[in-house]
């Protein structure tokens, strides 16, 4: 097959060397050389000006036929020619490739959304019409405008989208979303909305069942606890082997009663809406009734119980949730350290957030363990936690308070030394209050 861009100089340069020729020939019969010549060569000229003009004009429009030609010219054009019928079938298949696309996420059961830099919707699919009840005027719209849930404001606008944000449906009452969104290009979001609302009835009976069954427990739970407490008071009168049966029957009816406390604070806290509004919170003041709790609380045990709290420091946040995640590690931290055991408290910051630190230097964790340890009811060791009378379930409320607040827990242990909890909290969180004196 010939090569359309093997360049045939050697017929145009024949061409001209003949003509030159020739017209030297002539010019010497008739006298005028040079004018002969020039008039050859103006003729040449004239005719690479004519391909020039004609070459001009179809490249306005390369889809028309290519124009007729000769020699080199005649290359050049069925060149460009080729090129630009390569670079036509490129773009077919890449405008094939991108209707397929189109098409299959306009075939999703999930609503898509694009949204461009500046947070305005620039497409959507189907399902988005469907479930977020999107119309074509609202192209261009900033998506908060239109999606005006105070949480999804909040998750919108921090940009922090490494989690999804769950909510109740504004358009289908009874039904539920969960929007995750991720970044592309320049700053460019592609917002995914899922309909949950099979899991999340699932998770609500789940849910409901262990609340119920913890409140339907508390009132037996407390009659039990009642008449053993009389019966104990009554504990001269009775044999020894009952006044131990008694003791041991008071020991376990008051690890039940916390065991349907912590269910029913773990089912309280998972039943909370994502879209409360969160107060500045005076870390400081709240760790210092934990710690006086738990001087008062483990006076026998002799622990040297510490406080360092930076001044002014506040957080915004559930203050009731928070409490419930720092007493329990406090807590543990007394639990788990025997007597005379050093246990220190510590509030600070930096520029890369807040902490929470509790440390003890107690009988410390197995690192084997300490991957699980905020699973409900996982113990490191189940002879240790009953003989304390813990439920399980204290690092799983600290876990679930701190997803809340969007923290981190880290736990570093040396089996025999001591343990060191730290919650870390976003900078985004912190509030500076001036410093009250109490
Ligand atoms: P529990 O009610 O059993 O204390 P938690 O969820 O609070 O349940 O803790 C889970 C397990 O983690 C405990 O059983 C215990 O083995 C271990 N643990 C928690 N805190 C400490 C600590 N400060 N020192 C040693 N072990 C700890």
């Amino acid at each position: 097959m010939n090569n359309p861009f093997n360049p045939m100089p050697d017929r145009e340069f024949s061409e001209i060397l003949i003509g030159c020729l020739l017209a030297a020939a002539v010019g010497f019969l008739i006298g005028h050389v040079a004018l002969s010549l020039a008039v050859v060569l103006a003729w040449f000229l004239f005719r690479n000006l004519r391909e020039l003009e004609r070459l001009r004009v179809w490249l306005k429009d390369t889809r028309q036929d290519v124009p007729e030609s000769e020699g080199t010219w005649d290359v050049v054009l069925k060149g460009i020619y080729q090129l630009r019928r390569e670079e036509w079938r490129a773009r077919d298949n890449l405008l094939g490739i991108i209707e397929r696309a189109r098409t299959s996420i306009s075939a999703l059961e999930e609503a898509v959304t694009l949204i461009d830099s500046h947070g305005n919707l620039e497409w959507w699919n189907p399902a988005a019409q469907e479930l977020l009840g999107l119309r074509v005027r609202d192209r261009g719209q900033p998506v908060i405008n239109l999606i005006r849930a105070p949480s999804f404001i909040r998750y919108f606008n921090q940009g922090a989208y490494e989690e999804g944000l769950r909510l109740p449906s504004q358009r289908h009452p009874g039904r539920h979303l969960q929007f995750e969104i991720t970044r592309f290009g320049t700053n460019d979001r592609l917002m995914i909305v899922y309909d949950i609302t099979r899991l999340h009835n699932l998770e609500q009976m789940r849910k409901d069942f262990v609340a119920n069954v913890s409140h339907e427990l508390r009132t037996p739970l407390t009659v039990l606890s009642g008449y053993l407490e009389t019966l104990i008071d009554q504990g001269d009168a009775l044999e020894p082997r009952w006044q131990r049966a008694l003791g041991q029957m008071e020991q376990q009816a008051t690890r039940m009663n916390n065991l349907v406390n912590d269910l029913l604070l773990l089912s309280r806290l998972e039943s909370q809406p994502d879209d409360r509004e969160p107060q500045v919170v005076d870390v400081g003041r709240m760790l210092r009734q934990i710690h006086q709790d738990a001087e008062a609380m483990e006076q026998p045990k002799g622990h040297v119980l510490t406080l360092e709290a930076e001044p002014g420091l506040c957080l915004l946040g559930m203050e009731a949730d928070l409490r419930s995640a720092f007493s329990n590690l406090v807590t543990n931290a007394v639990k788990y350290t025997p007597a005379q055991g050093l246990i220190h408290i510590r509030w600070w910051s930096d520029s890369q957030g807040a902490y929470l630190r509790v440390s003890d230097n107690g009988i410390g964790i197995d690192p084997v363990h300490i991957p699980r340890l905020t699973e409900r009811f996982y113990r490191a060791d189940a002879a240790r936690s009953s003989a304390t009378g813990g439920t399980g379930l204290g690092l799983a409320i600290v876990k679930h308070v701190l997803m809340q607040h969007k923290a981190t827990l880290d736990i570093r242990s040396d089996l025999g030394k001591g343990s060191r909890f730290t919650c870390c909290f976003a900078p985004t969180l912190i509030r500076h209050e001036p410093a009250v004196l109490e």
